[in-house]
């Protein structure tokens, strides 16, 4: 399909002729992910806990599975947050069931993604609430084009169709979670918002953007430097653990994705048929995205806002810990 047609929208009319009732975009949560682990950093900076290692994202199951198996010790360096496919289940059985007046049991809640490590990360022990999963089932976007051509449909013939509303809207920091430097660049955005009051500029921390291997960046935020360090790939993730072992690095702030590229290289994305790495051009798209947001900032995103002041309150209060967040220690890796 021509890009300008392969749009979220055109996507949204493909699921609802799949039998799917509502249709939203992980986007949102991307951005309810930065809201949280932004200010859980801030919180973490202020509060100590950043001396010796840094904050750790957590949003990639493959990386949060590799730390435990490899350096389990450093566990506890990992946000709490759950990663933005969590999230989505956990409000939606909460919040949104509360909104359609439904029992959370009565929704079944399925994750389109370009991960294979999502399937194992709906399962885990912790993902959970008495009335059920977060999120019921994963499939891969590779899985996803095979039920759209089992059912022989066309996605060129059909209209354009808007997402569903609460929890369809998102912004350009939440759009860009899916490519290498991506959350760290949002968080960034959303962090320095918090401290000084009002925006940054939207492209003030393009440093840590995509490209190959490790890449660093220092900042201020309110009279503190900052080291963050972004890196994609497990090869590259160990090594930069052993340079922070040795010694021979120091961040405070550090995104690692394990596939190359971050999510636009996943495990689950469709192969182009000349075998071609299609990672750095799926990450392009993202920032083009981001760039034609009106909104950049994940604190702007109207539905988030509307979720805090209806439902959570604010950033990590004892709802949000509730259903946001999550202990990486609560759960074994599998013998
Ligand atoms: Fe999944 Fe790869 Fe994205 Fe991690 S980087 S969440 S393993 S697709």
């Amino acid at each position: 399909m021509p890009r300008e047609q392969a749009t979220i929208e055109r996507m949204a009319a493909v699921l609802r002729r799949l039998g799917f009732d509502y249709v939203f975009d992980t986007n949102f949560s991307a951005d309810l992910t930065i809201m949280e682990e932004g200010t859980e950093f801030l919180h973490r900076l202020k509060v100590g806990g950043l001396e010796r290692w840094p904050m750790f994202t957590s949003c990639c199951p493959g990386w949060v599975r590799f730390l435990k198996s490899q350096y389990p010790e450093l566990t506890g360096q990992l946000s709490t947050a759950k990663s933005p496919q969590q999230m989505f289940g956990s409000v939606t059985k909460s919040w949104f069931a509360q909104k359609l007046g439904v029992a959370p049991e009565k929704i079944f809640c399925v994750s389109i993604m370009p991960c294979v490590a999502k399937k194992a990360e709906c399962e885990l022990p912790t993902m959970r609430t008495e009335t059920g999963p977060d999120v019921d089932l994963v499939l891969t976007t590779r899985e996803f084009v095979r039920m759209i051509r089992a059912d022989k449909l066309n996605p060129m013939e059909l209209p354009e169709e808007e997402l569903d509303s609460p929890l369809g809207a998102y912004t350009g920091a939440g759009a860009i979670f899916g490519a290498t430097g991506g959350v760290m660049e949002a968080a960034l955005r959303t962090a320095a918002y918090l401290v000084n009051g009002e925006n940054p500029d939207p492209d003030a921390f393009a440093a840590v953007r995509t490209g190959p291997g490790l890449r660093e960046a220092e900042y201020e935020l309110g009279g503190s430097k900052i080291r963050c360090a972004v890196v994609s790939g497990l090869g590259n993730a160990r090594k930069l653990i052993q340079d922070l072992k040795a010694g021979r690095a120091k961040y405070d702030f550090v995104e690692v994705m394990a596939c190359p590229g971050g999510c636009v290289g996943g495990g689950g994305q469709p192969v182009s048929v000349e075998d071609e790495e299609l990672y750095g051009v799926r990450g392009e798209r993202l920032y083009d995205i981001d760039r034609a947001c009106k909104l950049r900032f994940s604190h702007e995103n109207p539905e988030v806002q509307q979720l805090y002041r209806e439902f959570l309150g604010e950033p990590l209060s004892h709802r949000s810990e509730e259903l946001l967040h999550t202990d990486h220690r609560a759960w074994d890796m599998p013998k």
